[in-house]
């Protein structure tokens, strides 16, 4: 059963086709990876999912409703998290303040920090949000300022923060983006632990290591289309894609 289902999405920016008819089908319990070279759209399409664009045209439902319209934290409430290409979070807080703040906005709707002072003491969310760094192995660190952490535990501490709202649908921009292998490698098995509670997860990536190691089914775009979607180990010998990549990303 498809959990996510874009039909026809069209989105131009200015002069320019960002996405044209896009189609996806995302199956409930799968990781579906989103390939593509720089200014393909992925980002783009992603920002369709979670509320901060709107198609010009087409349509995106998700566990049978429509997103389109959709204030961004209605769509978080109903069931999607995200985690942004580039690490969104609280420099100055510590790790438990940052997962406790979407734990709250799950709860309750947008946050406004404003309400943070108000808030803060709530002993069932602080022990969530406790919980959620124990399993990512970040415990240790629940009392340190988020700023001070590595970029690799930076990511970590995201996906904490979307994990503490137990989403139906993780949206990946770009997980190991900028991460050194080791670090690639702690977080390709941290997403496979995910995926393994049954989590759905639409990952955009890059590094094809992390793609053919983690992804059940593979769409290709390339210039705002869907050039190809195929299991992994179709996806490499497939003719478009490998004229979409070529001078570019490595397959
Ligand atoms: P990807 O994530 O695949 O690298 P993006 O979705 O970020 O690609 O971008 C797709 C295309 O749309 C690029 O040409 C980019 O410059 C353009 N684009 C993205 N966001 C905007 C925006 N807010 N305004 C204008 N152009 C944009
Ligand atoms: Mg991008």
């Amino acid at each position: 059963m498809s959990i996510l289902t874009v039909r026809n999405v069209n989105k131009n920016f200015g002069g320019l086709a960002a996405l044209s008819e896009v189609n996806l089908e995302v199956e409930e319990g799968s990781v579906h990876a989103i390939i593509g070279p720089n200014g393909a759209g992925k980002s783009t399409l992603l920002n369709c999912f979670v509320g901060r664009l709107d198609p010009d045209t087409g349509t995106v439902d998700f566990d049978g409703v429509s997103l389109l319209g959709l204030k961004p934290h209605q769509i978080n409430q109903a069931g999607v998290s995200r985690v942004f290409q580039t690490p969104e979070i609280f420099g100055d807080l510590t790790l438990v303040e940052n997962v406790m703040i979407p734990a709250f906005a799950k709860r309750d709707g947008a946050f406004k920090l404003s309400a943070w002072p108000a808030v803060r003491g709530e002993a069932d969310i602080y022990q969530k949000a406790m919980d959620t760094l124990s399993d990512l192995g970040l415990a240790k660190y629940a009392q340190v300022t988020a700023g001070q952490l590595s970029r690799g535990d930076k990511r970590r501490l995201e996906l904490a923060m979307c994990l503490v709202q137990e989403p139906k649908l993780l949206l990946l921009d770009e997980p190991t983006a900028g991460m050194a292998r080791a670090d690639t490698n702690r977080t390709i098995d941290l997403l496979k632990t995910i995926a393994g509670r049954g989590i759905t997860m639409v990952v955009i990536e890059h590094d094809m290591h992390v793609v053919f190691s983690l992804a059940d089914k593979i769409s290709v775009l390339a210039q705002g289309t869907i050039i190809a979607e195929d299991l992994p180990e179709k996806i490499k010998g497939n003719p478009k894609v490998q004229e979409a990549y070529l001078g570019g990303a490595h397959l």
